[in-house]
C-alpha cells in the first residue's frame, strides 16, 4: 500500500468491476444515439457564477456542496455539480440553437462533483449519463426523454423502478401557487432556515426529507390546482404520450427537484432496492434556465441518470450483466523464437478484430497457462521449439481441454473461423 488513499467521498473503479459502469454508461447512451441526440463534452470545471445562477442561489448544491475555488490567476471557479447549466452554456456560446434546426439535442458523460456526506449511493465525485433537448416547447419531447430513460433501464435489464412524474407550472400559475404556499408554511412550526427557504423558495420546502417537516406538510396547497390551462393540457398530453408508449408512471403532486430552473414536466427516477438514496435519476423542462444564463429564451427538457445508482440498483436486483469476455485468444510462447512467432500471430489476430492477449514477462508455462484462464479466453495458442521445427502450434481449447495442432500458417484464419 502506497502512504496515500483515495480522498474521502471517492473511489476507483477496477477492473473486473469496472467494465460494469463501461457497459451502464454505453446502455444509457444509445437509445440517445439511435433518437438523434449529439454527443457533448464540456470542461470539469465552469464559471461559479454560472452554477450560482443556472442551478440557483438558494439550493443546497450551490450553498453546501459545490466545490468552489479561486485558481492562481484570480479566477473564481467551481467543479461542475451537475450538467445540465454547463450544457445549456456551451449551446449558447456556440450558438447551436441559431443553426435553425432546434431542438437541439444533446448527450453527455461524464464525472460530477459535490461536497456531500458520503454514504452508499453519494459520494463526492459521481458519474452521470444526461440527455438535454434545447430550445423546442413540445410535449412529444418530455414523453422521449422519459421514455428512452425507461428504455435505457429495461435494456439493463432492470424492472424495480418507478417513474414518478408532475408540474410545476409555469410563470402564469407558479407564481399564485408560490403565494399560497408561502402563507401555508408561515403558519407552521419550522426552524429558521426553513422559514427563510420557504421565503426564498418554498416549493423546496416540499422536498425536505425531515419527518418533522412531511408531517407538517400533509395539507400543504397542491401546484396541481393551480396549474393554467395551458400547463395543464401541457401536462395532460405529455402523460397521454407516455402512457401510450407503454411506459408506467405514477402521478406524485409533492415532486419538485433541488434545481431552481424547472417548469412544467418534473420527473424522478427511483428504485425500491436501494435504501434511502433511492433516486437513480431525475429531470425535467428547464424553461427559465436560458435567460437566466443571459441567453434568449430556449425552453428546453433534460435528465440526468446516477451511474453509481444504476449499477447499486443491478446488484440490488441481481441483474448480471452480460458482458463479454475482453480477450478470446491468449497465447502462450515457450522459448525466444515462440515469442517472435506467437507476438507477431497476435498482432495479426488483433488487426482481424480478435481479441488476443500475450503471456508477458517470459512466465514458464504453469503461470502462463493461469494468465490464459484468467484472461477469460475461450483458446490458447502454445508453443515451443519442437512445435515450431515442425510448422505448428497448439490449438488449446479452454472450455473442453481439447487441444489440436495446427499449421502455424493457418492459426489465424482457423481462429477466425471458429470464433465466427
Ligand atoms: P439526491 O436527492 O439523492 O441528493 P439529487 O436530486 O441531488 O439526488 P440530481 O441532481 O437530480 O440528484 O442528479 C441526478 C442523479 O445523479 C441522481 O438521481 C443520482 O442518481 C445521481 N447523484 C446525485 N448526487 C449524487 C452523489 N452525490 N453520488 C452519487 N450519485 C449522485
Ligand atoms: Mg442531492
Amino acid at each position: 500500500m502506497s502512504t496515500f488513499k483515495a480522498p474521502k467521498g471517492t473511489y476507483d473503479l477496477l477492473p473486473p468491476d469496472s467494465a460494469k459502469y463501461l457497459a451502464v454508461r454505453a446502455a444509457i447512451a444509445a437509445p440517445l444515439r439511435d433518437s438523434g441526440y449529439g454527443y457533448i463534452e464540456t470542461p470539469g470545471f465552469e464559471n461559479v457564477e454560472l452554477f450560482a445562477r443556472g442551478v440557483g442561489e438558494s439550493t443546497d448544491i450551490v450553498t453546501k456542496e459545490m466545490y468552489a475555488f479561486e485558481t492562481k490567476g484570480g479566477d473564481r471557479l467551481a467543479l461542475r455539480p451537475e450538467g445540465t447549466a454547463s450544457v445549456l452554456r456551451a449551446a449558447l456560446e456556440s450558438n447551436l440553437h441559431k443553426t435553425g434546426n432546434l431542438p437541439v439535442k444533446l448527450w453527455y458523460s461524464g464525472s460530477y462533483y459535490r461536497y456531500e456526506r458520503p454514504q452508499k449511493g453519494r459520494y463526492r465525485h459521481f458519474s452521470q449519463v444526461g440527455a438535454e433537448a434545447i430550445g423546442a416547447e413540445d410535449p412529444a419531447l418530455d414523453a422521449e426523454l422519459i421514455i428512452l430513460a425507461d428504455q435505457a433501464y429495461r435494456s439493463l435489464g432492470l424492472s424495480r423502478f418507478r417513474i414518478l412524474l408532475n408540474s410545476l407550472g409555469d410563470k402564469e400559475c407558479r407564481p399564485v401557487y408560490r403565494a399560497a404556499l408561502q402563507g401555508f408554511l408561515r403558519g407552521l412550526d419550522l426552524d429558521e432556515d426553513t422559514l427563510r427557504r420557504a421565503d426564498i423558495n418554498p416549493l423546496r420546502v416540499l422536498d425536505d426529507k425531515r419527518p418533522e417537516v412531511q408531517k407538517q406538510l400533509t395539507d400543504a396547497p397542491l401546484l396541481r390546482d393551480y396549474l393554467c390551462d395551458a400547463c395543464t393540457a401541457y401536462h395532460d398530453e405529455v402523460r397521454e404520450l407516455i402512457t401510450a408508449a407503454g411506459v408506467a408512471f405514477e402521478d406524485d403532486p409533492k415532486l419538485v427537484r433541488g434545481l431552481d430552473y424547472y417548469t412544467r414536466t418534473t420527473f424522478e427516477f427511483v428504485h425500491d432496492g436501494l435504501g434511502s438514496q433511492s433516486a437513480v435519476g431525475g429531470g425535467g423542462r428547464y424553461d427559465g434556465l436560458s435567460e437566466m444564463i443571459g441567453g434568449p429564451a430556449l425552453p428546453s427538457v433534460g435528465w440526468a441518470l446516477g451511474v453509481d445508482r444504476t449499477v447499486l440498483a443491478l446488484e440490488a436486483e441481481g441483474v448480471e450483466l452480460d458482458l463479454p469476455a475482453t480477450t478470446s485468444v491468449f497465447a502462450v510462447p515457450l522459448g525466444e523464437e515462440a515469442r517472435r512467432v506467437l507476438f507477431a500471430k497476435v498482432t495479426e489476430l488483433r488487426k482481424n478484430g480478435v481479441a488476443a492477449d500475450f503471456a508477458y514477462g517470459g512466465k514458464g508455462l504453469k503461470g502462463a497457462m493461469k494468465s490464459a484462464h484468467r484472461s477469460g479466453a475461450r483458446y490458447a495458442i502454445v508453443a515451443g521449439e519442437r512445435d515450431l521445427a515442425e510448422g505448428v502450434v497448439q490449438l488449446k481449447d479452454m472450455e473442453s481441454g481439447e487441444q489440436r495442432a495446427i499449421g502455424v500458417n493457418e492459426i489465424v484464419a482457423e481462429l477466425e473461423s471458429r470464433l465466427g
